[in-house]
Formats: C-alpha cells, sequence, structure tokens
C-alpha cells in the first residue's frame, strides 16, 4: 500500500490541532453511544454525528471516502459486521446486539480517527468478554506506543492478548499513521513480532485499531463492497484511539 510510506513526524503546533480534532471525534462518538437503544436505526446514528461535526464546522473524511464512495461520516457495523458498516434507516438496533462506531473529523487540515464497540441493552456473556478483551488490546497496545520501541511491539501486544483469551484477530484490516491524510505510514497490523519493523519517533501518531473476531480470523466484503462480516458469523468489535508518539507517555489525541 502506497500511503504505508509516507510518515510525516507531527510538531507540537500539529499535535495540538490533532488533540482538538480528537476532542470533536470524542464528542461526536459519545454522543452517539448515548443513543443505542432498541429501535433505533443505524442512519439515526449518523444523523446525530453528522450534526455534533456540523456544530463544530467539522467533516468527517469518511463521506466520500474510496470507491463506490462511502455515503455516511460514521460506520454502523452490527454483531458479525466487523468494520464499514454502512447505515441504514431500515437497520434498527435490537437488544443484545454490540454495534461497532467508527467516525473520523478533519479540523484545520487534520484527521482524527477513532472507534468503540458498544451493546444495546443486555448483552450475551460472550460479547461483554469480546468488548472488554478488545478494548484490553487497545489499551495494550498504547502501552507499547513509546520512542524506543518499534511498531511490531504495539502489533505483538494486540495479537497476544486477543489470542491469549482465544479470540482473533483480523489479517485484512491494520491500524495505520493520521495527520494530514486519514490513512498514512507506518502502516501497523494486529499482528506481529515485537521487536520487528518500524522505530517508533516522537511525533508520530498512528490509529491504533483491534478488530477482532470470536470464531475466526476470516472475512469477507458484503455487495455493497464496504461492508465487511466474519466469514463465520461469529460476532466482531473495534476499538481504536489515534495516539501520538512523545518523548514521554503516549499521547491519547481521541478522548474528550
Ligand atoms: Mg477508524
Ligand atoms: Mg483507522
Amino acid at each position: 500500500m502506497s500511503w504505508a510510506r509516507q510518515i510525516h513526524l507531527k510538531s507540537p503546533d500539529d499535535l495540538q490541532i490533532m488533540r482538538e480534532a480528537g476532542r470533536i471525534n470524542a464528542s461526536v462518538l459519545a454522543t452517539v453511544k448515548a443513543l443505542l437503544k432498541p429501535g433505533v436505526s443505524t442512519a439515526d446514528l449518523n444523523a446525530a454525528a453528522e450534526e455534533v461535526l456540523k456544530k463544530h464546522g467539522c467533516v468527517s473524511p469518511f463521506k466520500g471516502y474510496g470507491h463506490p464512495p462511502f455515503p455516511t461520516s460514521i460506520t454502523v457495523s452490527v454483531n458479525q459486521e466487523l468494520v464499514h458498516g454502512i447505515p441504514s434507516r431500515k437497520r434498527k438496533l435490537k437488544t443484545g446486539d454490540i454495534v461497532s462506531i467508527d467516525c473520523g473529523t478533519i479540523l484545520d487540515g487534520f484527521v482524527a480517527d477513532s472507534a468503540f464497540t458498544a451493546g444495546v441493552g443486555d448483552i450475551s456473556p460472550e460479547a461483554e468478554t469480546l468488548l472488554k478483551v478488545t478494548e484490553g488490546a487497545l489499551n495494550a497496545a498504547i502501552e507499547k506506543m513509546r520512542v524506543g520501541n518499534r511498531t511490531g511491539d504495539v502489533s505483538a501486544a494486540i495479537q497476544k492478548h486477543v489470542e491469549n483469551h482465544g479470540f482473533y484477530v483480523t489479517r485484512e484490516y491494520t491500524g495505520h499513521g493520521v495527520g494530514r491524510q486519514m490513512h498514512e505510514g507506518p502502516q501497523v497490523p494486529n499482528y506481529g513480532r515485537a521487536g520487528t519493523g518500524m522505530p517508533l519517533k516522537a511525533g508520530m501518531t498512528i490509529a491504533i485499531e483491534p478488530m477482532v473476531l470470536v470464531g475466526t480470523a476470516e472475512t469477507k466484503v458484503l455487495s455493497d463492497k464496504w461492508t465487511v462480516e466474519s466469514a463465520d458469523g461469529s460476532l466482531t468489535a473495534h476499538f481504536e484511539h489515534s495516539v501520538a508518539v512523545t518523548e514521554g507517555e503516549p499521547l491519547l489525541l481521541t478522548v474528550q
């Protein structure tokens, strides 16, 4: 992938803008999370997200992205849908669903990218565990975002955490550098070997995004050309933060 070779280190000024973009993105996600109730359509979630973006004078890099152009500002992926689900008026949430929301925000030319998965009402114990493990994998990966480590340390932390709990990581969709473009280098897969890959440097900003499946690592793309599902129909989850490497602690960009 050509974008994976373009690595742009961010200045403190750049990081300040990205932090603000991340704050707005987090408020979009918080708004959507509060709406996850039975009977709400996935298009309603997109409409609410667009309202928050508009209030801040921002747009999402998702809208119009790719081929065919992605039609909405957030992706909504329910249960076996792993990523890139297209919001629809016909798709109504039900009690027990788990819903992955991914959103991007562009502010002053910089992108923030973040995602979470949450349940609608009571969810199964398996679903609870899946959410906990996937978020845990993200936290383990963030902890590795330090000068002196390499991208393989981040990838390995995700894979190890997920596989230790008996789940699977996707091989096909990866974390990525983020900045003036939604996708920059370095590419950060959800699997890998510690001590390999690109050395992390202060000023690198990476969207880390474990995508986890209960029963298989295999996925398929639906006929809408976007929605990615687990090949076996098992549950999936996705958590993502945009994170900056600094001389000290990892800096979480996509929190309020
Ligand atoms: Mg994302
Ligand atoms: Mg991303």
